[in-house]
């Protein structure tokens, strides 16, 4: 069994228990790791809390040059990290060395916001005064990541905690701890404690990590049910959060889109890593002028995609995550169908592939808001279409949603693109290039998906907090109205 890296060692689990990880291609066991609890929780908070007190008074110069030395060793390490993601999430290999390569990155951008972070000065009362609104950490941040994306998500928040002054005790999901563990290696230079990583389950070991009082701040991304867990576990310390939930992103093809672009990116938004990303394309609205022909086109994309392991060079699209994942598309699809949608491709696991948490590509028409496929998340590899004659048609429909994370449009007018990106609801509006990240470029949700925002110098900022200083430097005695006196 692997062990957990706390202040700077690795030991083992305090539980004994272990969680057997899989690989979602072959549904084998891959390796254990330690369902850490609370007292490994405990373990850690105390190792990253010791670690703060100086870590906050490590000039920004320096910790710069450490947080770029991380970058340098994801990089390094890009064959042995990516290996790990594909064995144990099922992306294609390509697409994992992708997420170090956005990783390596994230911690290079955060290195150098880190060291050209400032505070302000301002008018002071007074000549022989001074204000000044000073930026310090919180502390111990806990931060709580998904499998989806284990490295790059995690990447986006420890960067800028880091660079901000804080220390980290990490979670990654169950379902992906190993790549979370090798990344021990990466940190390892770092003084012991200022990173910690603690492998288990939510309950035992994610919770913990929400009710400590030491623990300042909490960076989760994940499911909307998890958040709110999480933010009513949280209140009671008026604990800071940070939480990037799901999402339901809508796709509008305009009439005047360009079909060869169109039909393959509104096909990577909707299917790339199985369709489960959180910004992944949830709901196409595509113009019925050119409907017909895009439907057509965009089912023949998808049967030309090829299914496999993603260890193997030629897969487009790996295995879901696991049998729960792969029921909840199942069953959105059954509601649709029964509903009246037509399953134009897909709509069925792939025949002939025994293992493995597989799933077809899917196309669907005649949906409507009222079926389960429009209304919650899916996270799998579906592309639900349905037409609309107006702007305004394709914009309500958007906006028809309690969540609003993302959304994309393609349109070459610029009349289309003021309207849509002054009037849909979503964190992040992507136009002719959809899901491209920037690590300058804030992201994060509206309305259900989330509070608060990563990347940018906003995602620094989540990791800051503000004090005013108020200095008057001779400090003389003042009468007891003082600054605004009291006629009479
Ligand atoms: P999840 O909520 O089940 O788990 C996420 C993490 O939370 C895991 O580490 C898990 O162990 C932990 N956790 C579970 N219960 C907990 C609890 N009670 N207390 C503390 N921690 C707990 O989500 P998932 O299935 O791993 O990920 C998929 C979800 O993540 C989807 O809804 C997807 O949209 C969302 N997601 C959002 C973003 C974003 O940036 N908005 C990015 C990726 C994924």
């Amino acid at each position: 069994m692997r062990q957990l890296w706390i202040d700077g060692r690795w030991i083992p689990g305090l539980t004994g228990d272990a969680i057997a990880v899989h690989d979602p291609a072959t549904e084998e066991i891959i390796d254990t790791v330690p369902a850490g609890g609370p007292a490994d929780v405990a373990a850690a908070v105390a190792a990253a809390s010791r670690a703060f007190d100086t870590w906050r008074r490590t000039p920004a110069v320096t910790r710069a040059e450490l947080i770029h030395e991380i970058a340098a060793r994801l990089t390094a390490r890009t064959d042995e990290l990516a290996a790990l993601l594909t064995r144990e999430g099922g992306k294609p290999l390509v697409e994992n060395r992708d997420e170090i390569g956005w990783s390596a990155a994230c911690f290079r951008y955060y290195a150098e916001l880190g060291r050209h972070s400032r505070g302000r000065v301002i008018p002071s009362i007074e000549a022989s005064q001074l204000s000044l609104v000073l930026k310090e950490p919180y502390g111990v941040v806990g931060t709580i990541v998904p499998w989806n994306y284990p490295i790059l998500l995690m990447a986006w928040k420890v960067a800028p905690a880091l660079a901000a002054g804080n220390t980290v005790v990490l979670k990654p999901s169950e379902m992906t701890p190993l790549s979370a563990l090798a990344c021990a290696a990466i940190f390892e230079h770092l003084p012991p404690g200022v990173v910690n990583i603690v492998t288990g389950y939510g309950a035992a070991a994610g919770e913990p990590l929400v009710t400590d009082a030491r623990v300042r701040v909490i960076a989760f991304t994940g499911s909307l049910e998890t958040g709110r867990r999480i933010a009513r576990l949280a209140s009671d310390q008026m604990k800071k959060l940070h939480l990037e939930l799901g999402g339901k992103d809508a796709f509008i093809v305009a009439e005047d889109a360009n079909l060869e672009v169109a039909v393959p990116g509104v096909a990577w938004a909707s299917l790339l890593n199985a369709g489960q990303v959180c910004t992944g394309t949830e709901r196409v609205y595509v113009h019925e002028r050119i409907a017909p022909a895009f439907v057509e086109r965009i089912a023949d994309y998808a049967r030309s995609l090829r299914l496999g392991s993603g260890l193997d060079p030629h897969t487009d699209i790996g295995p879901m995550i696991g049998p729960t994942y792969r029921a909840k598309v199942e069953a959105h699809v059954e509601d649709a169908r029964a509903r009246g949608a037509r399953i134009v491709t897909g709509g069925r696991r792939p025949p002939g592939m025994g293992s493995g948490y597989f799933y077809e590509p899917t196309v669907l028409t005649g949906v409507d808001h009222s079926m389960r496929i429009m209304r919650e998340e899916t996270f799998g590899p579906t592309i639900p279409i349905m037409t609309f004659r107006t702007l305004d048609e394709a914009i309500a429909l958007a906006n028809d949603s309690p969540f609003g994370l993302g959304a994309n449009l393609y349109s070459y007018d610029a009349r289309t693109v003021k309207r849509f990106y002054e009037e849909v609801q979503a964190g992040t509006l992507w136009v002719n290039d959809p899901l491209t990240d920037n690590d300058a470029g804030p992201f994060g949700g509206m309305k259900l998906s989330g509070l608060g925002r990563e990347l940018g110098e906003e995602g620094l900022d989540e990791f800051r907090q503000t004090k005013h200083l108020h200095w008057d430097f001779e400090g003389e005695a003042k009468p007891w109205w003082y600054p605004y006196g009291r006629e009479g």
